[in-house]
């Protein structure tokens, strides 16, 4: 696990923390491009991007994943404070 796995990277790339309270309401741009329907969205952690979840017909989060890199999603659904990485196939928590 490197150090943009959590959810306060020292040193990381975040310019600040992100925490639930904060969360806008996001949208899929790939699904609603194509005026697509998703089911939740996720936000990758090291860049911001948002795409839809693996239960969404496009699956952008993890299209993203797989073209950038990027190890770490979190949801960006209300309510719901969890991340994925998916270097190492971990449900993340954040820092209390
Ligand atoms: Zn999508
Ligand atoms: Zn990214």
């Amino acid at each position: 696990m490197d150090r943009a796995t959590g959810w306060w990277p020292a040193g990381g790339s975040l310019d600040s923390p992100l925490s639930a309270a904060e969360k806008p309401r996001y949208v899929c741009q790939e699904c609603a491009s194509r005026g697509r329907q998703w089911v939740a969205l996720r936000q990758c952690l090291t860049c911001g991007h948002v795409g839809c979840c693996d239960s969404s017909p496009g699956t952008h989060a993890t299209a993203h994943h797989e073209s950038s890199g990027h190890p770490v999603t979190r949801s960006a659904e209300l309510g719901e404070d969890w991340a994925w990485c998916y270097a190492d196939e971990l449900y993340l928590q954040p820092r209390p």
